[in-house]
């Protein structure tokens, strides 16, 4: 067996104190164990939050100039092993490699994106009632903050959280899954090799049992962020409101296409196809519910299979592979049997795929089912896997209604070419992340990201709100004497 991986603290590896380990699989191919992971334990996140408060007074007294240079120097490690950071992504969470490249890309330009946020002007001049007296506000950064990551955008999640904590001052520890630890590792010694400071940017690797709750309830860590499922959402955002901390969190989502009648049916098929399955729907914007309008529902499904018939499900290294195997036996165990249970009439997929490259990792053939009843849970429940649920709907208002029945809130996106219509639901659609004849997935990494209603709490991520969350303001006022 490998030796289990270790933390990063303090810019140096450092074993846990625990001995309890978990299989690190690789997705596609349950043979290959990519890695052990330490359970972690409270000790541990003891050891990450004090090495990222021993670092806070000098990174927060570096000036914004100086903490860019480090961010830039960062982006560069990354560009410099990006194609195998990319590989080891596909490998560890069964990523497709142009997806994962696509990601590593990513990264570099959150990293710069956040070094010029750096040096941006901060605080405003406000006018005082004393005469004579300047007053103006102060960004502060909060201090130590604690970053939970899911596994499923392994590097760009943690750094479009981490870019701006640092950029604007704070130091971090960041918790990954479980099932993504050797990428969050990869962070961490591009981060070393950039140069930045011991303890500024630390990994604590571990279950949220043995280090996150832990993390979580340290009295240093004034911040948290969190993305992940809605359950362990909720359950951190009460250890932060018991707390006083200031927290966000990001969760799940049921998003959904509405296709009008006057659609443009070959773009709202292809990327309802797109949306819906690549990456095995396992994006938090993928596209998992479609409302269509009865008169084009055929035929719209009809350009939609044909467009998922096209894509390759594996092998994940291959560039032409557009969807790759689920994250885990679990989760192909609860898509299926979520299939399992509809008496939904099936488009297409629905039948395990054939050959022993599927058999050895955790695949699932990509999969339409129409004429779902729009409060069943196949259109309630966040699958996270290559499934596609359609209803119909008879004209706008009723497909807006089924829309926003969902406990939800994240990403949705409406194929017509009727301004007014798109008008209508831009108002009244329950959804953070709007489209209008496009995707459900991806947002531009300088765009605010987040949902509504049970998608998220907190403020928004990226762009100028990750400033809103990740630095708090003092007012000054300066009297004459
Ligand atoms: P998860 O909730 O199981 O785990 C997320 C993280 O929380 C992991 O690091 C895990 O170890 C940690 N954790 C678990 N229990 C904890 C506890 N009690 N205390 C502290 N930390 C704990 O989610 P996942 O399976 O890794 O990711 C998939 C989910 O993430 C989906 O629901 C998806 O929609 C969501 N997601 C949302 C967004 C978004 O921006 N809205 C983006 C990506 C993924």
């Amino acid at each position: 067996m490998t030796k289990p991986l270790s933390h990063f603290i303090a810019g140096a590896s450092l074993g846990s104190s625990g001995s309890d380990v978990l299989l690190d699989l690789n997705p596609s191919d349950t043979r290959d164990v990519v890695a052990e992971v330490p359970v972690g334990t409270a000790a541990d996140a003891a050891s990450a939050v004090a090495a990222a408060r021993a670092a806070l007074p000098a990174w927060r007294g570096l000036t914004g100039p100086a903490r860019a240079e480090h961010l830039h120097r960062w982006a560069a490690a990354i560009e410099a092993r990006s194609e195998e950071i990319a590989q080891a992504m596909a490998r560890e969470v069964g990523k497709p490699i142009g997806e994962a490249r696509g990601e590593v890309g990513r990264c570099i330009v959150i990293l710069r994106y956040y070094a010029g946020d750096a040096v941006r002007s901060v605080g405003e001049v406000v006018p005082a009632q004393v005469a004579g007296a300047l007053q103006f506000t102060l960004r502060e950064p909060l201090g130590v903050v604690a970053l939970i990551t899911p596994w499923n955008f392994p590097v760009a999640i943690p750094l479009w959280k981490a870019a701006p904590a640092l950029a604007f001052g704070n130091t971090v520890v960041l918790k990954p899954s479980e099932q993504s630890p050797v990428m969050a590792l990869l962070l961490a010694e591009t981060a070393h090799a950039a140069g930045l400071p011991a303890g500024v940017f630390n990994v604590l690797l571990g279950t949220g049992q043995g280090v996150g709750e832990p993390l979580l309830r340290s009295a240093e860590v004034r911040g948290i962020s969190f993305t992940g499922s809605a359950a362990v959402g909720a359950r951190v955002a009460a250890i932060a409101a018991e707390r006083n901390v200031r927290y966000q969190t990001e969760m799940g989502g049921k998003n959904v296409v509405i296709v009008m009648p006057d659609a443009d049916l070959d773009l709202a098929a292809k990327l309802t196809a797109a949306g819906a399955m690549r990456y095995a729907g396992q994006k938090c914007t993928a596209t998992s519910r479609a409302v269509v309008a009865p008169q084009i529902e055929r035929e719209f499904l009809e350009k939609v299979r044909e467009q998922v018939e096209g894509f390759s499900l594996g092998p994940v290294t291959d560039p032409a592979c557009a969807i790759g195997p689920v994250i885990s036996a679990d989760s192909r165990k609860r898509i299926w049997a979520a299939l399992a249970a509809t008496k939904a009439e099936v488009v297409c997929g629905g039948v395990e795929s054939t050959g022993v490259v599927f058999k050895r990792g955790f695949f699932v053939t990509p999969t339409i089912v129409r004429g779902v009843d729009p409060g069943a849970p196949l259109a309630q429940e966040e699958l996270f896997g290559p499934v596609l649920a359609v209803s119909s709907a008879d004209g706008l208002d009723e497909a807006i209604a089924i829309a926003n029945n969902s406990r939800y809130g994240l990403s949705a996106s409406l194929f017509t070419r009727d301004i007014g219509a798109a008008l209508k639901y831009i108002h009244r659609i329950d959804v953070g992340l709007v489209r209008i004849n496009g995707d459900t997935t991806g947002v531009d990494p300088h765009a605010p990201f987040g949902g509504m209603k049970g998608s998220s709490s907190g403020s928004r991520e990226q762009g100028s709100a990750a400033r809103e969350f990740y630095t708090e303001t003092k007012t000054v006022q300066v009297n004459p004497v």
